[in-house]
């Protein structure tokens, strides 16, 4: 079974996903996955130097994604471009990455790491959905922290992303993250029992 892990900024995914490795469970990262399709040489990457310029290659033939991100950032169609050129290719991957893991692990669970799951209706590739929620202010504080970003910074970034009300409607399972650390474990050994 796949089980999706999405969450907002902040909330602790990646923390949910590290304690799920350290107990020995396969964790597919999808951010990871989206890095990776447009390596070197790929079908992928000529496509989006068609669109976007070759100049968003690099002289060792890799993606500059600043570049890239430079290009769209604050243009509502270029960006919806980007997005119709990526979406299909990354739905490939994907399913071929979750299928092969299924086929490898068939008896035991596997987790999806993918922020934006719900945002992106990528629901269908997985069995299961696991929200990670933290409150607001929590969730400020730690972005803030960890990535050294101003209050405003990290309140933009979660302005581009759906609301824990709005993602914990599709959960199976919710994991509230407002408490210590072992609290989260305690959640995610109860949800592993379920
Ligand atoms: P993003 O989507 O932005 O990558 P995320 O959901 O993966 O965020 P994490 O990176 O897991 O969030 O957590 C954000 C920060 O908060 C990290 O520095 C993490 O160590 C810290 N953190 C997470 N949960 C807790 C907790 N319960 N207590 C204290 N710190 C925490």
């Amino acid at each position: 079974m796949v089980y999706g892990i999405t969450g907002g900024t902040g909330s602790g995914k990646t923390t949910v996903t590290d304690y799920l490795k350290k107990l020995g469970y396969t964790v597919i990262d999808a951010d990871q996955i989206a890095r990776d399709i447009a390596e070197p040489g790929s079908a992928l990457l000529w496509k989006l130097a068609e669109e976007f310029g070759a100049d968003i290659i690099a002289a060792d033939g890799t993606l500059l994604r600043k570049k890239l991100g430079s290009i769209v950032f604050s243009d509502k169609e270029r960006l919806d471009k980007l997005n119709s050129i990526m979406a299909p290719a990354l739905d490939t991957a994907f399913g071929s990455i979750l299928g092969e893991a299924r086929l490898e692990h068939p008896y035991s669970k596997i987790f999806f790491d993918a922020p934006t799951l719900i945002e992106s209706h990528r629901e269908y590739l997985v069995d299961k959905i696991w929200v990670v929620a933290a409150d607001t202010e929590s969730r400020i504080k730690r972005i803030m922290e960890r990535d050294g970003l101003t209050r405003e910074q990290v309140i933009e970034r979660m302005s581009n992303q759906l609301t824990d009300e709005e993602k914990i409607k599709r959960a199976d399972v919710i994991i509230y993250n407002n408490g210590t650390l072992a609290d989260l474990e305690e959640q995610v050994n109860a949800a592993l029992k379920l």
